[in-house]
């Protein structure tokens, strides 16, 4: 158990702090990391800790970004300006590893210990990077996340320990043994190695996850994202939560609220984080009580059968501009296939009711080559998107606010360890055959715009998933030469 006490989740990082430094390592952008809350808990139980510093450490590769004005909650560290640009505003690296650069302006050699999370496929190459210069400096690492729990076999001789369990008062512990024993000790004392574990040992309870960093350079803009639940209890065959998170947690209303009451008044935005907010029964009265305290509150996974024009007016009254849903096709055998059957008479009423309740934009999240997919499912989203195209104008005459329909098409990566694992992962002409169709008829009819993911890079996420092992080679010579992740990409074409 955590000798900690969490009073408000405020984390203030004193760069003057003389102790010894653990690395909290995102393989990703800036933008990215400061919007992913396993990486913002570990820094933060990380801060928590008086005998150890945290330093931070992202890939090179970020996005630009400018920090916003100070508080509690900033991510004001200031010698991020002076060590992240040269004279020319170039953003620098850290010397014993150019490829990533810390906001602290430490230097990895400088660490004590790493800690990594990983969730996407395409962090494999960052990973791999991270992983042979922790070993270059003999510096003991740990990963964890979704990718640790996916390729922990050929990921273990990479770093000192892989870490397939939650964050939960077992990691609280982790850091709080650092100070007494050396890093990679406190690494083998870890003893999860079950992704979601039963939440009624006090142990493995999992924790509130929540932003100790509010930045306006992440995905989400000055928003403090808290999360309300853990894991899933729905099972949608194409997801790898379904199957691997094994059980679902909801965070107690009491426990959630007691954190964000607790936030400086210069917090105004909350983003409530789970995979599916309205799976909760008291998910009106949350986001109420919310604003009782004087947030806004902020929610993105809906499903479409549980909203109701109450919570729709209610996220509306928090100023969401964006309802967000995912329909994944429109083909009934398809959807009941990978466990998404909806009617698409709920589709069309959340359309209408974020037209009436005047929401500036709904978007719409899309798949392609699912399973017994072909030319004419294509056709019937086209239908589809149309439908809801008239169901908005029909809402937005009553508000007034004509709002836009953002259509979103990914391709369908059949990920290992999903009931769908071995499906076919579609060509690239029918994928694009189909997205033309989907773009043509939805370009005639305004207000309509369609977005798509690469297909390329799904298929770079599709390899590591499968064939990591035949992979891992090459990506290791894409290293020693400091390729970039394109240069993975089009080597994974051959495999
Ligand atoms: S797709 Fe969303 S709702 Fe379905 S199992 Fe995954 S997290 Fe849950």
């Amino acid at each position: 158990m955590s000798g900690h006490t969490r009073t408000s989740g405020a984390v203030k990082v004193n760069p003057s702090k003389k102790t010894p430094k653990v690395g909290i390592i995102y393989p990703g952008s800036y933008a990215e990391g400061m919007s992913n809350l396993a990486f913002q808990e570990l820094f933060s139980l990380c801060a928590l800790n008086k005998s150890v510093s945290p330093v931070r450490f992202f890939s090179h590769e970020s996005n630009e970004y400018n920090e916003n004005s100070e508080n509690n909650y900033s991510d004001n560290s200031r010698p991020e300006k002076n060590h992240l640009h040269d004279s020319r505003g170039r953003r620098n690296g850290c010397i014993s590893a150019p490829f990533l650069f810390s906001p602290e302006g430490a230097d990895v050699s400088s660490i004590c210990g790493a800690v990594i999370t990983s969730s996407f496929e395409t962090d494999i190459l960052n990973l791999l990077k991270i992983a042979l210069c922790l070993k270059k400096y003999n510096i003991p690492s740990l990963l964890g996340g979704l990718t640790a729990v996916q390729h922990a076999d050929t990921l273990r001789s990479f770093f000192t320990r892989i870490y397939t369990g939650v964050i939960n008062n077992e990691i609280s512990a982790f850091f709080n043994h650092l100070p007494d024993i050396p890093f990679s000790d406190a690494c083998s004392s870890l003893s999860s190695s079950e992704f979601v574990t039963p939440p009624s040992a006090d142990k493995n309870k999992p924790l509130i996850c929540h932003t100790a960093l509010l930045s306006d350079s992440t995905v989400f803009k000055n928003t403090f994202l808290i999360e309300t639940s853990r894991g899933c209890r729905r099972r949608c065959n194409f997801c790898i939560l379904s199957k691997k998170s094994g059980g679902y947690y909801e965070h107690p209303s009491s426990e959630i609220l007691s954190i964000i009451s607790k936030l400086p008044s210069e917090v105004k935005k909350i983003g409530l984080v789970s995979a599916a907010f309205t799976d909760r029964s008291d998910c009106i009265a949350l986001i109420e009580s919310i604003n009782a305290i004087g947030k806004e509150v902020t929610v993105a996974s809906l499903r479409m059968e549980q909203l109701t024009e109450r919570l729709i007016s209610l996220l509306k009254a928090n100023n969401q501009r964006t309802l967000t849903l995912a329909p994944e096709t429109a083909d009934l055998k398809i959807r009941t296939n990978i466990g998404k059957a909806y009617s698409p008479e709920h589709l069309l009423r959340c359309a209408y009711l974020a037209g009436s309740a005047g929401f500036h934009r709904l978007k719409l999240y899309y798949m392609l080559g699912l399973p017994e997919e072909d030319d004419k499912t294509a056709e019937e989203i086209t239908v589809q998107i149309r439908q809801c195209r008239d169901a908005l104008n029909r809402g937005a005459q009553r508000s007034g606010i004509m709002p836009k329909l953002q259509i979103s098409i990914s391709p369908f990566v059949p990920k290992k360890g999903t009931v769908l694992e071995h499906a076919v992962f579609a060509e690239e002409h029918d994928i694009k055959r189909r997205v033309k169709i989907i773009k043509s008829r939805a370009s005639s009819l305004g207000g309509v715009s369609v977005d798509t993911e690469s297909y390329r890079f799904a298929r770079l996420q599709y390899v590591v998933s499968h064939k990591i092992e035949e992979l891992l080679p090459l990506a290791l010579r894409i290293v020693e030469e400091n390729g970039s992740i394109r240069e993975l990409e089009k080597i994974s074409r051959k495999i």
